[in-house]
Parts: C-alpha cells; structure tokens; sequence
C-alpha cells in the first residue's frame, strides 16, 4: 500500500447524484479547493430516476449517460478515482483506505447511497435476481431484460410499480408482487392505490398482492416463482425492487453514529467534526430522505459549509411525482397514516385527496392526472420538513 496524502482538501466518498451535486454546488463558488472523488463505480454521470422508464424508451445503459468521468473530472477540476472502493476510515489520521493506497482528507463527506433490501427468499435463482438501483446493474442484466417476454416484478413500492408500468408499455408480461395489500402502502391511501391497481390492471398486469415470493428456481429457460399464497408462476426474469438500505457499514466500522442511515444534524455533519454525509445514506433530523429534491438542497447547503459559510439546510414541503403515465399522481406531505382525515374531490379529470392530521391542519395532498396544477398553491401551505436555522 503507498501513502498518496496528495492535496487533502474535500474527499466525497461516492460519484451518484449527492456528490456530483456537491462537486457542481462547491465549484460555483469555489474554482481552486481540492476536490477528490473516490467511487467504487464508473463516475459516469447519469440519472438514475430514468431507469424507471428504460424499457419503453429502449434504452441501454450507456444512453443513459449525460457525462463520463473523465469530462466530468475535467469540467469541474477534480481527483476522481474510479473503480475504487473505500474499505475503511481512518478518524484519527483523517485518511481513507482502498486496496491500493490511503487517501488523506481535510473535511470528508460520505455519500455512498443505498443498496436493494435482500428478500429472504429460497431457490437457486435468488442470485439471479435482477435490482435496478444502478447503471451498472441495468447494464449487467440488460441482455436477460430485452429478451425477457414475462417478468416478475417484486415489491410495489414507488420503484416497483413505475417499472412495472413501464414494462407494461413495452410489451411485456409482468407480474407484480408485494406482501403488501396495496400498491405503494408507504404514501398511498387505499382509495388512491386502487385507481392506481385498476390502471395497471387496464394495461394487463397481474397485481399479486396480500402475498409473499418464497422461493425462485432457475429452470432450462427462465425460473420458476413460488408465492406464499401457493401461487407459481414461469418468468424469464424477476426484478427486485423492495426497498434500499442506506449504505452506512463505512460509517458504522468508523464508530460513526448510525441509525437507518449516517446520522447528521442540519449542517449534515456526522458525529465526526470533520465527517459530513449527504444523499439515500444520510438520516437527516431522524428521516431518511431518498429523493433528488432533498439531495440538491442538502448539497446546497453542505457547499457553503465546505467553502467556509456554514449553512444548515431548510426544506419546504416537496413534491413526489409517481412515473406512472396511465395514472400519472403527484403528492406531497403526509399522504398515508391512520392518524390522517381526508378531503377527497374526484373529478372526470382526476382526483384532488387533501389529508389533516388530528389538528385539523393540513398535512398533505395527492393529485391525479390532469388535476396536478391544483397541488401547487398547496404545496406553499405545508409545513417544512426541516426548518433551516
Ligand atoms: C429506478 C429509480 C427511480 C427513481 N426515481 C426517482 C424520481 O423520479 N425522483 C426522485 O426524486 N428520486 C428518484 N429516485 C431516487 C434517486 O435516484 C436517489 O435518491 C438518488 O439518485 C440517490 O443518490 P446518491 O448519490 O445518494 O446515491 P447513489 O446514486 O446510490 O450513489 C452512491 C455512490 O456511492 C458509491 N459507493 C458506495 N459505497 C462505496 C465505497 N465503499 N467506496 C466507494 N464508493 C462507494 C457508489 O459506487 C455510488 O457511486 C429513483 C431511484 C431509482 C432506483
């Protein structure tokens, strides 16, 4: 191993949207700081969110990406290691280990993402499973997915359902499966879900709810699935979309405080003085925010930290888009909980569903279809997530 202590300054740890946010947020100020990015992947940029809609639009993985690392590295006058795994921190020498050498840091900010929730599940086909939480893993499956005709899609979370639908639009088969009664449980009421069920049955899906996948084999040509429920079914591939788990082990083997992510206060500062954390792997006031928006605010803030402004991140209310074009929704704030009431108006052109808590206050909203403008003045009456200081 060499000891490379090169230029020190800020070390981001990760290339996804957090970092690169905070690479383009730091330069807008600062041109000269020393900036190293250190990613265990390509560092080609690209944007995730667009995965949800690669089957319809065709797409490989590589016309995915907006930039490569390099013209990144050289854009923003960055270090940029890829291909290089962080495998330990050092606090007390304020340095990173890889396979191949240390890499000293003044300030360092973890922005290592999340990887797929593992299901237990049985059979010699779980290792063939396909997540899609990455370029890399849409690259690595994207054979198996253009020839797949019938697919299986596990967990009908936000994810799960907008590749479902959009597997739908390309022709295919697909199956969707979640233990869960309902389509996306954790922000949909019931009575939103099942517009949602009924547009996704339209289009010839087979919802399998209320039922868990216990068992995946590999067959001569595709797998077999095996449903709690008794149910099987023939596959060419199943998707794993249940959930993500924030990528916490560095933190957690630095002795870094961790809950379901880093913990960090509004400067997103970890328990180290010199540690910041930022994106799916950080929890943030207790919630763990896995979305664009939180992430660039979050930058924003962190930026200014770094290049000497300290700032503490504010966040309004904020919108959620569910990529479901058969039954496009919007939402915002508090949208699912047996605490909430609800103010329902359906429409020809829609639904407008506004939820109070116990209070009588308003806690979120829900637009469907061609009703989305009508969530916009009540998006400025929802209270802050984290109240900037
Ligand atoms: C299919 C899909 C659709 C989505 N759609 C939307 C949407 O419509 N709207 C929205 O707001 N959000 C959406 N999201 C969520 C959004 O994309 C994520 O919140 C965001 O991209 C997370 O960025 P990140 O940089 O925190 O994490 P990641 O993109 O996961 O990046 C983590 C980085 O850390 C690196 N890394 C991890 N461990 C190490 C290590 N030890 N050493 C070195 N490098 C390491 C990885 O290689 C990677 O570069 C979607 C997500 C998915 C999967």
């Amino acid at each position: 191993m060499s000891m490379e202590p090169t230029e020190k300054g800020v070390v981001i740890v990760g290339s996804g949207f957090a970092a690169y946010q905070l690479v383009r947020m730091i330069r807008r100020q600062d041109r000269a700081v020393p900036v190293t990015v250190v990613t265990a992947d390509s560092g080609d940029d690209y944007s995730k969110p667009d995965l949800s809609h690669v089957f319809s639009k065709q797409q490989r993985a590589s016309d995915l990406v907006k930039q490569s690392a390099a013209d990144f590295a050289s854009e923003q006058n960055i270090t940029l290691l890829t291909h290089t795994r962080v495998e330990q921190i050092l606090r007390e020498e304020k340095c990173l280990v890889t396979a191949t050498r240390t890499i000293s840091y003044d300030k360092l900010v973890l922005a290592t993402g999340a990887s797929p929730f593992k299901l237990p599940i049985e059979g010699d086909g779980v290792d063939h499973m396909i997540t899609l939480n990455s370029l890399q893993e849409y690259d690595n499956a994207h054979e198996q997915l253009a020839k797949a005709k019938k697919v299986l899609v596990v967990g009908a979370g936000l994810v799960g359902t907008e590749i479902a639908m959009d597997l739908l639009s390309a022709d295919r088969k697909v199956i969707l499966n979640d233990r869960a009664e309902r389509l996306i449980p954790g922000l949909l009421p019931e009575f939103v879900a099942n517009q949602l069920f009924r547009s996704l049955a339209a289009e010839g899906c087979d919802l399998a709810l209320g039922t868990e996948l216990v068992r995946v084999n590999r067959m001569e040509q595709g797998f077999e699935v095996l449903l709690a429920n008794g149910q099987s079914y023939q596959v060419d591939a199943v998707i794993s979309a249940a959930g993500l788990v924030p990528h916490k082990q560095l933190a957690e083997q630095a002795g870094l405080k961790t809950g379901r992510g880093i913990i960090v206060n509004k400067q997103l500062l970890t328990s180290d003085s010199a540690i910041y954390a930022l994106g799916d792997v950080a929890e943030i006031e207790g919630q763990v925010m896995p979305f664009l928006q939180p992430i660039m605010l979050s930058a924003g803030a962190l930026a200014n930290t770094l290049v000497g402004k300290e700032t503490s991140v504010h966040m309004p209310a904020m919108l959620v888009k569910v990529k479901t074009p058969a039954y496009p929704i919007q939402l915002a704030g508090r949208t699912a909980g047996d605490d909430l009431s609800w103010k329902v108006d359906v429409s020809g052109q829609g639904m407008l569903v506004q939820s109070y808590d116990e209070a009588g206050q308003l806690a979120g909203f829900i637009t469907t279809e061609q009703r989305m403008p009508e969530g916009f003045p009540l998006l400025r009456q929802l209270p802050a997530v984290i109240q900037g200081v």
